[in-house]
């Protein structure tokens, strides 16, 4: 039997080895959690949520850390200037957070969500 040339063992265990780690990459982010907004700085009721950041006031970034008396920076805002709200998770949704419709709930960073989980 021959013994395969240096060159192509050196490419069966570089594709091996990279087959490995894409379904290695693959499996841990099926298995892991996207994250979501914690709901002990967050979570209100849409009236608290009303009565804090009332339609139409443009509040600052200051405001909101102020208002939500956590450390957290949020820069997005809605149409009318208040911090953005998911209605159906009764959160604040931090920056780059937006509801899943396959996970039921608010996932961080959603522009990494891997809809496959
Ligand atoms: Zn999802
Ligand atoms: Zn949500």
């Amino acid at each position: 039997m021959p013994i395969a040339p240096f060159g192509a063992v050196l490419l069966i265990l570089l594709g091996t080895t990279l087959v490995g780690m894409t379904l290695w990459s693959l499996f841990a982010t099926v298995f892991s959690s996207p994250g979501h907004p914690p709901s002990d700085k967050f979570r209100m009721t849409p009236a608290t949520y009303n009565r804090l950041f009332p339609a139409g006031q443009d509040v600052s970034a200051e405001q909101v850390r102020e208002q939500l008396g956590n450390d957290t920076v949020l820069v997005m805002r809605t149409h009318d200037g208040r911090p953005r709200y998911c209605e159906r998770c009764e959160s604040i949704k931090p920056d780059r957070a937006h509801h899943c419709s396959v996970c039921h709930k608010c996932i961080l960073r959603m522009d990494h969500h891997c809809l496959c989980t």
